[in-house]
């Protein structure tokens, strides 16, 4: 009986040295003997000076002389531990193996701080890039200076969150600052046909398309769009007044994604945005702003 309790004095010994730097603590000790095995509760001080003594004698032995005793006398411990470790894991990701490189993102919008589920999100990106040896991205979402307004002082509060979760990022990008990339790339929409800039009111925009009929201005020509384009740019027209469409499948089955709105006017002197002031007036929406950024050109 009683070796049986030194043996199980000595393993929670050698496990909590070989955690702490070779130095096991009394208190932690007991706290394990005691609740893997309750009775000994009863004889609480033959336990604790057993556990004193086991203490003193393991935290003079050497780190590698520790781990050598627990594989030794407990490889039941560390084959336990290993199966917990690897039940711990995530779950792969299906068709990894079929990218060159697996990025993963947290795009908040700072228009707010993050909350408890944000952490999740991070942790999950965060874990999974470094599994596959990947890039973890922070993305800054602050394209909707009118009804997602950021705000200065969350771009940092964000960053801090995630420093204090310890998800270190690889890569940044403020959606803000990159807002001549998004011009470009619409200006090449719509010279490839992909693209219109469409002046219907909303409504009748939707009966069209509800009917699966393109609007008016979908077959104008590529010169014209190109100049509407332009008039979204110069403040020709104002908010509500045109939109840049991105052409898809007339009949999609969902009405929703029947030439999605890709870009639209916000203005600047009611909605300035908080770290561009009034300098851009034409803000990509969701969709287009949301194209991962390896897809644009640099
Ligand atoms: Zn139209």
């Amino acid at each position: 009986m009683i070796s049986n309790i030194e043996k199980l004095i000595r393993k929670y010994v050698l496990l909590n040295a070989i955690k702490h730097d070779g130095k096991p603590s009394v208190k932690a000790v007991i706290g394990k003997v005691i609740a893997e095995n309750p009775e000994l509760k009863k004889s609480i001080k033959e336990v604790l000076n057993k556990v004193e003594e086991i203490c003193n004698v393991i935290s003079k032995l050497s780190i590698e002389e520790q781990e050598e005793m627990l594989r030794k006398e407990f490889s039941e411990v560390l084959i336990e531990k290993r199966k917990r470790e690897e039940e711990r894991k995530l779950p792969p990701l299906p068709n990894a193996d079929k990218y060159e490189e697996i990025r993963t993102r947290f795009a908040p919008n700072p228009d707010s701080v993050l909350h408890l589920g944000s952490a999740r999100a991070i942790i999950l990106s965060h874990d999974y890039a470094r599994m596959y040896n990947g890039k973890f991205i922070l993305r800054f979402e602050d394209t909707d200076p009118r009804l997602k307004r950021a705000n200065l002082i969350f771009y940092n509060y964000i960053r801090e969150d995630l420093r204090w979760l310890n998800c270190k990022w690889d890569e940044e990008y403020i959606q803000s600052d990159r807002l001549e990339l998004y011009y470009k790339v619409a200006r090449e929409l719509i010279e490839r046909g992909g693209g219109y800039v469409c002046t219907c009111p909303k409504d009748r925009f939707r009966e069209l398309i509800a009917s699966s009929k393109p609007c008016p201005c979908r077959n104008l020509s590529i010169g014209a769009h190109l100049d509407r384009w332009e008039k979204m740019l110069n403040g020709t027209y104002d908010e509500e007044e045109a939109v840049l469409r991105v052409k898809t499948d007339l009949h999609h089955p969902n009405p929703a994604v029947r030439d999605w709105p890709a870009m639209r006017i916000i203005d600047p002197e009611k909605h300035p945005h908080p770290r561009k002031g009034k300098r851009y007036r034409v803000w990509p929406l969701y969709n287009m702003a949301a194209i991962p950024c390896t897809s644009f050109p640099s």
